[in-house]
């Protein structure tokens, strides 16, 4: 079982270039309703990139009444995979939980397209969702192969499309350059019956990759190079997670893309910049098949980069692939599941990709934002506790052995009204090797010979004695506590300038702690050349630390806060009752900067 700690606060709606745009159309009532939809292609885990697309459209649909499709892209067989498909269900789903639960829904039917006759001729249309919903059930763009044959058939009739012979190579030689106009094909004149036929033998297997393709029939010398007859469909021998065997023909984006916003009723298709040039197709595919209106229309914002981190499913597979990090979900990687891993609330993951701001100017935004953004959550909602990393002893020389002291340590100072539990101090504690210093700098206010220091929740103990063994090495330090320093006692009101924490030797428990740090030592790795030789060599570490005995059967999705220390989670994969292993989520302030 897992418990999520993922309060939501209900933050203003931003806005932006592109809330401006569907409110003009909502003033204008354009449209009966808004449809936004998330299209991620299943070719790879969703990362923190995607959280700002999904807060974009399902926020949309959200703070105007209408629907927003999770749809996945899955029109290339190769590179999909339905442990990607079930993944992104997965983090969409913990990504908006909390946020718009009473909006989740399902789409209608889970089949192909249904038709309809407007006009005296058949129209494909995706059973919609209930108004008001955001379907989390995905849509699957393959669902809609049938229908998207069926259009680019149409498209033959219409003599807007043509079965091309010409090899990759030679499509691509003959569509010229940005600069150079690109060539005629010598099947572009092809005869609209032969089209018909070969386009059928492909569908049927005829052919090898690679063989024909199908062009669309638009400008070879258009100054825009994506309307210069683009590829629709190519010939693929390749079973598909959905559709087996079916297909040994696939459509491309451009093609599958728009005419699946249009089965879906979706309104407003919003993707990021690198698809601004792509529009001006999206647009042709449509008005050439003249399909009944209202049209759905392209409307693009710049992409997330973020600093220290990858935003691109290909690069994060190669971190994958040459096992630089241990899977998708390695609490390092920037995915939703890396994060989710990693102790990082949804709550706080939306907070900072639903505030990120939409523009058209591609920028880099600082890690330190969205760090920002996780202690921020963390601060409200996790449970403090007292935990050692790197512990060193004390013996507390006036407690008797078995003796224990209960002290009232609070949870949540954030919280309105915060509860208390105990901690039980004893004579052996341990506390931070870091909290002591045998020789102290100047201003050391810690522990130190002589030297006095609070014990947070419990009281002020003076250090008598430092004991070594043979080798000159430190084994224990041996104090006196005055417990009249405790709250409640005479001496309460006694001042030292050091608090630091601790834990009870005999009630504590020790936890492997993997202590992440950023995994790139440059801001920006995908300027690199070579990303792979920017990993932060010490992005993990793992310690045994010594935690307070209440963290011991600590549950995932639990984050906590070590006082003085940061934020940790038990790992979710191999975290086990009295022998939990804990992921430093983040510390409490940003040492990088250092
Ligand atoms: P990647 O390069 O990581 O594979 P992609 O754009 O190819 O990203 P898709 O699965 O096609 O990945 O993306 C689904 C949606 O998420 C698209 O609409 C895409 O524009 C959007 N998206 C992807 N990356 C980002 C990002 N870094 N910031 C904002 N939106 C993004
Ligand atoms: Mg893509």
């Amino acid at each position: 079982m897992t418990v999520e700690n993922n309060a939501a606060p209900a933050p203003a709606a931003p806005t932006d270039f592109i809330r401006d745009i569907v409110a003009g159309h909502i003033a204008e009532k354009r449209y009966a309703g808004i449809v936004t939809r998330f299209p991620p292609e299943p070719n790879g885990y969703l990362h923190i990139g995607h959280a700002k697309s999904i807060c974009l459209n399902f926020g949309i649909a959200l703070e105007n009444g209408g629907r927003c499709n999770l749809r996945m892209d899955d029109t290339n067989p190769t590179k999909e995979d339905v442990e990607y498909v079930d993944s992104i269900i997965a983090d969409v789903r913990w990504l908006i939980s909390g946020w718009a639960d009473a909006h989740l829904g399902f789409k209608a039917k889970s089949a192909t397209t249904e038709t309809r006759t407007i006009d005296g001729r058949t129209d494909y249309y995706a059973a919609p969702a209930a108004p008001g919903t955001l379907a989390v059930e995905p849509f699957f763009a393959s669902d809609y192969f049938d229908a998207l044959h069926a259009c680019a058939v149409e498209l033959i009739k219409r003599g807007k499309a043509y079965v091309c012979d010409l090899s990759p190579a030679d499509t691509d030689a003959y569509r010229g350059s940005p600069d150079t106009p690109g060539k005629d094909s010598p099947f572009r004149t092809r005869s609209i019956e032969e089209s018909l036929a070969l386009f059928e033998r492909m569908r049927a297997g005829e052919f090898p990759n690679g063989a024909r393709s199908l062009r669309a029939k638009i400008d070879m010398a258009s100054s825009n190079i994506w309307l210069r007859d683009p590829l629709l469909y190519r010939i693929r021998h390749a079973d598909h997670h959905q559709t087996g065997v079916k297909w040994r023909i696939y459509p491309l984006y451009d093609f599958a893309h728009c005419l699946s916003d249009y089965f879906e009723g979706i309104t407003h298709s919003i993707c990021t910049l690198e698809f601004v040039d792509h529009r001006a197709l999206y647009d042709w595919i449509l008005e050439a098949l003249d399909l009944p209106r209202p049209l759905p229309h392209q409307y693009e914002f710049a992409k997330l980069n973020l600093g220290y981190t990858l935003v691109s499913k290909r690069k994060l597979l190669q971190l994958v692939q040459e096992r630089i990090v241990s899977g998708w979900d390695d609490p390092r990687m920037p995915t939703l599941s890396g994060l989710r891993r990693r102790g990082v609330p949804a709550a706080a993951v939306r907070d900072f990709a639903y505030h990120i701001g939409i523009t058209k100017f591609d920028s880099l935004t600082d890690v330190a934002v969205f760090e920002h953004a996780i202690r921020e959550n963390l601060n409200a909602t996790a449970q403090r506790r007292l935990g050692v990393l790197h512990p060193i002893k004390i013996v507390l020389t006036n407690l008797a052995p078995g003796e224990v002291i209960e002290c009232d340590a609070t949870n949540n100072p954030q919280d309105e009204n915060p509860t208390t539990r105990k901690v039980a101090l004893t004579r052996e504690v341990f506390i931070e090797s870091d909290d002591f210093a045998e020789v102290p700098p100047p201003k050391y206010f810690r522990l130190k010979p002589g030297g006095e220091v609070r014990l947070k929740y419990a009281c002020i103990i003076k250090l008598d004695e430092i004991v070594k063994d043979a080798s000159g090495a430190i084994t224990e330090l041996r104090c006196t506590a005055d417990l009249t320093t405790r709250p409640g006692g005479a001496n309460v009101e006694k001042k030292v300038k050091g608090t630091i924490h601790w834990v009870s030797a005999s009630h504590c428990v020790d936890a492997e702690v993997r202590l992440y740090d950023r995994l790139f030592t440059v801001p920006e790795p995908v300027a690199q050349e070579d990303f792979t030789k920017f990993i932060n060599p010490r992005s993990l570490e793992v310690i045994t630390a010594k935690l307070e005995a209440s963290l011991g059967d600590a549950l995932p999705g639990q984050v906590f806060q070590l006082e003085r220390t940061g934020y940790f989670t038990p790992d979710a994969k191999n975290s086990r009752p009295g022998k939990p292993v804990f992921n430093r989520t983040i510390t409490l302030k940003d040492t990088w900067a250092k």
